[in-house]
């Protein structure tokens, strides 16, 4: 599977420059464009029906990154820094100073039961003889090869046009229990064969250098790879069906948090700024809500909270 971001990905990165933050250094554009594309490809992978979060808590200048990917493969990410991020900092000086770097996969029903917990999934970015990985792909792999037991590779790149990602899975084999009824020996020289294959095309595809991901298009990349095997191409997914960046952001959820901030909270913010306002951190919205809009959320229990329209 091979994914390729660029109008998503552009859209990310626009709103991002135009927000009060400003543009993302270079270093954590790579970060999580990888994130974005990494994550577009495990929902595909998947097929699940709900939201596909991939964070990553960091304890160097990125606190944390964010992206959030549907099942209509809409997707939207951001990051979370504090203090300088060096121009040529890699994966364990933005996040992984101290060893304690952690990426968290998380699986969120679309319809969850009341009580029901999303499924998460968490990964050191060390390896097992305690070294610090220097790609986010290292960690991945290694959580999709734990969480599914099947083996993978996962190539990654992404710069401040382009956000790239090539996944490939072993997948598991069909009729191998009616193989095993067969000759003695039989259904294990098939697994060893298939094996063998799966490990050449890894090899294949563990080749693809960022620069050849960043630039090239898909038909060149699979020509160059694997111009020795037979391939067989499925459509690919354009227009409304291909991902793209949206946001699920809304008042509706604003009013619910600021309703969770309590009523003493909120009134003290009212009382210090005059209104109460939020930007999302994914697309830029602003949201404010004035002391009459607070003071609905908190008197009548249970109404709506007002749906005066967003400032995009
Ligand atoms: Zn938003």
């Amino acid at each position: 599977m091979i994914v390729r971001l660029t109008d998503a990905w552009a859209e990310i990165l626009r709103r991002r420059a135009a927000s009060s933050t400003g543009a993302y250094p270079l270093p954590v554009q790579a970060l999580l464009g990888e994130m974005a594309a990494a994550g577009v490809l495990m929902q595909s992978n998947i097929k699940f029906r709900g939201s596909l979060i991939l964070q990553v808590f960091g304890d160097g200048p990125v606190k944390l990154a964010v992206a959030e990917i549907q099942s209509d493969l809409s997707l939207r990410a951001t990051a979370t820094l504090k203090g300088e991020v060096p121009a040529d900092a890699g994966l364990s000086a933005m996040l992984n100073v101290h060893g304690q770097g952690r990426c968290a996969i998380t699986l969120d029903p679309k319809d969850r039961l009341p009580g029901q917990q999303p499924y998460q999934g968490v990964v050191p970015l060390t390896d097992e003889c305690d070294q610090k990985m220097n790609k986010l792909s290292d960690a991945l792999q290694h959580y999709m090869r734990q969480s599914e037991q099947l083996e993978t590779t996962l190539v990654l790149a992404a710069d401040d046009k382009v956000a790239a990602g090539l996944l490939i899975q072993r997948l598991p084999v069909k009729g191998m229990a009616n193989l095993a009824g067969q000759q003695p020996g039989e259904a294990e020289l098939y697994e060893a064969e298939m094996y063998e294959h799966y490990n050449r095309i890894a090899t294949l595809a563990a080749s693809l250098k960022r620069e050849e991901l960043l630039t090239l298009d898909v038909e060149t990349i699979l020509r160059r790879l694997f111009w020795e095997e037979k391939l067989q191409r499925f459509e690919p997914f354009v227009g409304e069906t291909a991902p793209r960046f949206a946001c699920t952001c809304n008042r509706d959820r604003v009013a619910r948090m600021i309703q969770g901030l309590g009523e003493v909270e909120a009134k003290e913010i009212l009382a210090e700024r005059g209104a109460i306002m939020v930007d999302c951190e994914f697309c830029g919205a602003h949201y404010r809500f004035d002391a009459i809009d607070a003071a609905q959320l908190f008197t009548t229990p249970g109404a709506k909270p007002p749906s005066s329209p967003s400032i995009q």
